[in-house]
C-alpha cells in the first residue's frame, strides 16, 4: 500500500506499488497434457480471479506442478487456452509472461550474493543500477530481509533462502505469482510461520497468486479458494471453510482433514445408518445407497438425556489416544463401523471412558454431511 506522500515519487517506488489495482485474472479453459496415452491434466476449466490467492491441492502425480508449468509457459499444452486478462499466453515464451516463481528448492544462485541474486531479474530487463538497489532492498524488507544484501547464500538458514527466493520472484512487480510447494524443504515449525507470513505478504502486494501443495493445511491456512485435483481433473475449487464443511465427495472427505464413514441406505426418504435415522440438512438420494462422513472434532461424547439436535448412536470404545491438544477416541459401532472422535482435552480428558465401555455418541444434524457417493464406490 503507497501512502500518500509517496506519489511524487519516481515509479516505481517500492515493489509494494504493484499492488491490487493491475491484478490480472487467469482462465484456463480445456487445458490437456498427455504423456503417451496417459492423460495428465484433462480438460482442465479454471478461473483465478484478480488478486486472489489460489491454491492447487491434490495427491503426488495428481497434475499441480503440470498445470503449473503450463500457466508459467516452461510446458506446452497439447489443447486448450490461458488467458492473462485479455492477453491469450498459450503460445507465449515464460520470459514474456511477467510471472514471478518460486519454487521448493530455492533455485538461487549460490556464487552470487543476497542483493545480486535478487536484483537479477531487474538487470535482465535492464533496469537502471541504482533504481535496482533501492528495489531489491524494498524487496528485502518485505520478506524481512533488510541489511542482509550484502551476505552469502551459503551464510542463510533455509528460511532465510526461500525468503531471497521470494523476495527476487516479487522484485520485479509481476502481474502473476506461481510458487511450488515453497515451504516443503523447511522443518514443520518453519513452514507453519512461513505460511502466515506468505499470506500476510500477499494481502500487502495483492498480485494474483498461484500456490501448489499437497499439504491439506497448509492450503487451508494460507488460500482465498482452493482447487482440488484427482488425476489431472479438478475435483472441486472452493473457499477452504465450503470444503471443509461440505466436501462434496468421499475423494474431497478423506482429502482434506479427517473422517469416518458410514454406510447409508435410503428408502422412502429416510436415511438409516449405523443402527439409527439420520436426519440431516438434505439426502443426495431419494432411494438407495450413499454415505456419510462424521469428522471426528464435531462428534460429541453424550451423557443421558442427551440429544435433542444431534444424530446419535451406541458404540463401544475401543481406544483411547492421548495427543496433547485432543483426545483421540476410537470406537465401533454395533454394526462394527469404527467412528473416531477428537475430544477437547484438560479437565474433561480426565473423564474419558476406558477401552471396553459402552458409550452414547452424537454428531450434531448441521454437521452431518451425506455424500451422494455409493459405499466403497470409489476405484
Ligand atoms: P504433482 O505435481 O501433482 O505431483 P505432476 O504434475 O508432477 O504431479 O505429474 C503428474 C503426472 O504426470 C505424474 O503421473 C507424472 O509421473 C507425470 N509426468 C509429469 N511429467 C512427465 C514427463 N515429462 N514425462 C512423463 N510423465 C510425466
Ligand atoms: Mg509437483
Amino acid at each position: 500500500m503507497r501512502r500518500s506522500g509517496d506519489q511524487e515519487r519516481p515509479q516505481p517506488a517500492t515493489v509494494a506499488a504493484a499492488g491490487s489495482t493491475t491484478a490480472l485474472p487467469i482462465a484456463v479453459r480445456q487445458l490437456s497434457k498427455a504423456y503417451g496415452a496417459v492423460p495428465v491434466l484433462d480438460a482442465i476449466d479454471l478461473d483465478v480471479r484478480p488478486g486472489e490467492f489460489l491454491t492447487l491441492l491434490g495427491p503426488s502425480g495428481s497434475g499441480k506442478t503440470t498445470l503449473l508449468m503450463a500457466i508459467a509457459g516452461f510446458l506446452r499444452p497439447d489443447k486448450g487456452s490461458i488467458r492473462f486478462g485479455e492477453r491469450e499466453v498459450v503460445r507465449l515464451a515464460p520470459h514474456k509472461r511477467e510471472i514471478g516463481m518460486v519454487f521448493q528448492n530455492y533455485a538461487l544462485f549460490p556464487h552470487m550474493d543476497v542483493a545480486r541474486n535478487v536484483g537479477f531479474p531487474l538487470r535482465l530487463r535492464r533496469v537502471p543500477v541504482a533504481e535496482i538497489a533501492r528495489r531489491v532492498e524494498a524487496a528485502l524488507e518485505l520478506v524481512q530481509l533488510g541489511g542482509f544484501g550484502g551476505r552469502r547464500i551459503d551464510q542463510l538458514s533455509g528460511g532465510q533462502r526461500q525468503r531471497v527466493a521470494l523476495a527476487r520472484a516479487i522484485v520485479f512487480e509481476p502481474r502473476i505469482i506461481l510458487m511450488d510447494e515453497p515451504l516443503s524443504a523447511l522443518d514443520k515449525q518453519l513452514r507453519e510461520r512461513m505460511q502466515i507470513e506468505l499470506r500476510q505478504l500477499h494481502e500487502r502486494l495483492g498480485t494474483t497468486t498461484v500456490y501448489v501443495t499437497h499439504d491439506q493445511r497448509e492450503a487451508l491456512t494460507m488460500s482465498d479458494r482452493i482447487a482440488i485435483l484427482d488425476r489431472g481433473r479438478i475435483a472441486r475449487v472452493d473457499t477452504p471453510r465450503a470444503i471443509y464443511d461440505e466436501p462434496g465427495s468421499r475423494f474431497v472427505a478423506e482429502f482434506i482433514g479427517e473422517s469416518s464413514f458410514l454406510d447409508v441406505d435410503v428408502s422412502g426418504g429416510v436415511a438409516r445408518a449405523g443402527g439409527a435415522t439420520i436426519r440431516a440438512r438434505q439426502l443426495p438420494v431419494s432411494h438407495g445407497r450413499c454415505t456419510m462422513a462424521l469428522r471426528p472434532e464435531r462428534m460429541r461424547l453424550l451423557d443421558a438425556g442427551e440429544g435433542e439436535d444431534l444424530n446419535c448412536f451406541d458404540a463401544r470404545v475401543t481406544g483411547v489416544i492421548y495427543q496433547g491438544d485432543t483426545l483421540l477416541l476410537q470406537t465401533v459401532l454395533g454394526d462394527g463401523s469404527p467412528v473416531a472422535l477428537r475430544l477437547a482435552t484438560g479437565g474433561a480428558a480426565a473423564r474419558a471412558p476406558a477401552i471396553g465401555a459402552a458409550v452414547r455418541i452424537g454428531i450434531p444434524v448441521e454437521d452431518t454431511v451425506l455424500l451422494a457417493d455409493e459405499p466403497g464406490a470409489r476405484p
